[in-house]
């Protein structure tokens, strides 16, 4: 099988390709599960989201700011080996090709 490969991808995209529980985790994971290096610790006030992107393992990774100190911070969300998700995201992918 051939790798996937990494797209980005919009909020809007993203709120299609999550159910609503994996969308309280995704909200749940910005305001206290992020690591933030300059604040050695999660991010006391959550990031501010500037990339999200569906990675080759059909995983979620975020990327964005610490929204105290501004510090660049990303976060992994493990989602590709839920089968639901990961056939989800695959037909997302190729919904994207026929656009
Ligand atoms: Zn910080």
């Amino acid at each position: 099988m051939s790798r996937l490969p990494e797209i980005q991808i919009n909020r809007f995209q993203l709120a299609i390709l999550l159910n609503d529980e994996q969308m309280q985790v995704y909200k749940l994971m910005l305001e206290k599960g992020v690591f933030c290096r300059q604040c050695k610790g999660a991010a006391p006030k959550g990031i501010l989201v500037k990339e999200i992107w569906l990675s080759n393992l059909n995983d979620i990774i975020v990327r964005g700011t610490c929204k105290v100190c501004n510090g660049n911070v990303s976060r992994l969300m493990e989602l590709g080996e839920d089968k639901a998700f990961y056939k989800n995201a695959n037909n997302f992918r190729k919904g994207l090709l026929i656009d």
